[in-house]
């Protein structure tokens, strides 16, 4: 396995938290090896749990794709930036109930299970996430619900998603649009923010001395990782990944899931799968 720094030595892990897309499959394939690992984790008593910027699928979505490929898991093992989205605003802004988003059904249906009114009359708090239908007529009463003083939140920051064939905009990129037209910097929900994290980290009830982020992207993955002081490990694809001396490096780097190689201590407090 490569070390990126040789005097860092495996803490006994109890939990791991791990990234979905670029880690356990590609798209609608899945990564073998990633899949292989994670039921011999889940066979050991090791509990983890998933955490994706993605707020166009719910956990019980990542459930049954997962277990398509022969991963069996429960909803809980999945936090999602809708969700967290979701909680977040009802944690930060318990009196605003007026909720304009612009985003997948998924997210939508995140926002009116924590009894949030999802609306366009005068929203007191704008959510964007991905939107595949999004319009200018949806950016326009974002923009001026954000003018006339609506918080402004982002599901994730991702500016381009990998397709079957080629790319696309990311949430990240229609909320660059708004930022701009309002001069308004976004509350960030996704990673590198830390907050799918420490919802992740109490799920499974374990330390963050011996649980490890799992992930395939520098910037967001393993930024989050490490700002919540966790051990992180940086799965690569084959690609040669991009070292941006502005980031922080993650502690591992391995090529398969199958080269993590660390004890498996059973926490008490832990949550079981
Ligand atoms: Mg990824």
């Amino acid at each position: 396995m490569a070390e990126l720094s040789t005097n860092l030595r495996w803490p006994a892990v109890e939990g791991i938290i791990s990234d979905l897309d670029g880690v356990v499959y590609r798209g609608k394939t899945p990564i073998l090896d990633a899949v292989k690992t994670f039921n011999n984790w889940q066979a050991q008593g090791l509990p983890f749990c998933f955490v994706t910027n993605n707020s166009t699928h719910t956990p019980d979505d990542v459930m049954r794709k997962l277990g398509g490929f022969g991963l069996r898991i429960e909803p809980r093992n999945v936090v999602t930036s809708a969700i967290t989205t979701a909680e977040l605003i009802r944690a930060n802004y318990p009196n605003l109930n007026r909720i304009y988003v612009i985003g997948a059904p998924s997210l939508v249906a995140a926002i009116a299970t924590v009894d949030l009114e999802v609306t366009d009359r005068s929203p007191q708090v704008v959510v964007m996430g991905l939107d595949r239908l999004i319009s200018h007529e949806k950016m326009r009463t974002a923009v001026n619900a954000i003018l006339g003083g609506a918080v402004f939140i982002g599901t994730n920051p991702d500016l381009l998603l990998p397709t079957e064939d080629g790319f696309e905009p990311g949430a990240g990129a229609a909320l660059a649009a708004v930022a701009a037209a309002t001069q308004t910097k976004p509350i960030i929900v996704g990673k590198p923010e830390v907050h799918m994290i420490e919802t992740a980290l109490s799920r499974l009830g374990t330390s963050r001395q011996s649980t490890i982020m799992i992930g395939d992207q520098i910037a967001t993955d393993i930024q989050a990782g490490k700002r919540a002081g966790l051990l992180s490990v940086l799965v690569t694809t084959g690609v040669p990944p991009k070292q941006d001396p502005m980031l922080i490096p993650p502690d591992f780097m391995v090529s398969s899931l199958t080269e993590l190689k660390f004890e498996i201590r059973l926490s008490q407090s832990g949550a079981q799968q």
